[in-house]
């Protein structure tokens, strides 16, 4: 490949690829997946990286939610930065609750357009749709979604559509990027995938394996053609339910209705997006708007002191910890412990279509998350704190 001075992006400097380069984020790969799937035996690209790559434990963003994490991951940034801190939020100038998938709540640029802005070739591919627009924001290259590839890219990945509820949804990122690079080998390829699998299985579980199974064959595709692969995950995945299977959820809109008044309160969930049906809008992660004169220290130390809640910090607090845009939070952020998610209300959640356990993310406890490379990694500051959104800089300038 052709030498070309490094870039800086958002205060970070980037190396120009050496080879090409393939980062892969597994939505919803909580660590135990590959463990549980290398150990059944069903995984020989993962086993043989572990051991002979770099494999680190990295942290989410909180939310750990896919939005917020996949654009720290292509800018390399938090959401301070960025702006884009949960599929949804509640805008006060227009007192309305507005999706954030639009490029326009997108404040910084991503290292993909940077590169290919200074010549790189790139691509990229994700699951769903709701990603591929900011995802490819000012990009010139490649960018499509499994959801709506057209008939080019689904012969090019040689499947049929897959329906946005599959685990084939996935399968055809990988499909569509492994024929990609083969064909055409760009300098940077970034592929996404949809936590379908996640939600519904436990590592270990049969559906699980065969998911790492088929991403295993894929990778292993890519490393032959010549890629260097540095993979990570959005965020983690946690069962939130009882022994008898029934979700663990505080309904905090009710509660803060039975305390404030109805609708005093306004509980937004950022967890919302058109596609609920695997996790019924349930996560662990809420923030909340309150009426004007309300005491938001006294409420959070109430909040905090619920069943299942992990944390309840005001807005500024939050921030400052979690690197959020203070214009886009609520006055409270509350986020739930491991086994327990944060609903509205009881009447606005419809569960009909969780055929499985509830198994959900958005806290603090979906927060580890793996950093996998098929090369050794160097140079790293001793006792550095490791994020999934630092991957794109260990894989350009850290590894050999
Ligand atoms: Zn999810």
């Amino acid at each position: 490949m052709e030498k070309r001075p490094s870039l800086e992006v958002n205060g970070r400097r980037y190396r120009w690829p050496r080879e090409p380069l393939v980062v892969v984020c597994v939505d919803g790969s909580e660590g135990a997946y590959v463990d549980q799937a290398v150990r059944a035996g069903v995984a020989p690209w993962f086993a043989r990286t572990l051991k002979q790559g770099a494999a680190f434990v990295a942290e989410c963003v909180v939310p750990s939610f896919t939005n917020p994490n996949n654009l720290s991951i292509v800018t390399g940034a938090p959401p301070a930065l960025h702006g884009i801190c949960g599929n949804y939020f509640y805008d006060r100038e227009s007192g309305a609750e507005v999706m954030m998938n639009d490029p326009k709540y997108l404040r910084a640029g991503t290292l993909l357009a940077a590169f290919a802005a200074a010549g790189a070739s790139v691509a990229v591919i994700t699951a769903k749709d709701k990603l591929r627009a900011l995802l490819g924001h000012g990009l010139a290259g490649e960018c499509f979604s499994a959801e709506k590839a057209n008939e080019a890219q689904l012969a090019l990945a040689g499947m049929a559509r897959p329906s946005v509820y599959s685990a084939e949804l996935s399968q055809f990122v990988f499909a569509a990027g492994a024929a990609l690079f083969e064909s055409r080998r760009p300098d940077l390829m970034y592929l996404s995938t949809t936590d379908y699998v996640q939600h519904k299985a436990a590592p270990g579980a049969p559906a699980a394996n065969a998911f790492y199974a088929m991403m295993d064959r894929y990778l292993a595709r890519l490393e032959a053609a010549g890629a260097a692969i540095a993979l990570t995950a959005d965020h983690g995945m946690n069962d939130k339910h009882g022994p008898d299977g029934s979700p663990n959820v505080i309904y905090l809109q009710d509660v803060l209705d039975g305390w404030l008044g109805k609708g005093a309160a306004r509980v937004i969930l950022p967890i919302t997006d058109p596609y609920v049906v695997h996790h019924g809008a349930l996560g662990s992660f809420a923030t909340a708007y309150l009426p004007a004169g309300a005491d938001a220290a006294a409420l959070a130390a109430r909040i905090a002191a619920l069943p299942g809640i992990e944390l309840a910090l005001e807005r500024a607090e939050a921030c400052r910890r979690f690197e959020l845009p203070e214009d886009r939070m609520g006055d409270l952020v509350l986020i739930s412990r491991r086994d327990t998610v944060i609903g509205t209300s009881v009447s606005r959640h419809d569960l009909s279509g969780l055929d499985a356990p509830l198994r959900s993310h958005g806290g603090v406890s979906e927060q580890k998350v793996p950093l996998i490379f098929n090369r050794r990694i160097q140079g790293l500051a001793p006792g550095r704190r490791l994020r999934n959104f630092d991957v794109f800089d260990l894989a350009l300038n850290h590894a050999e």
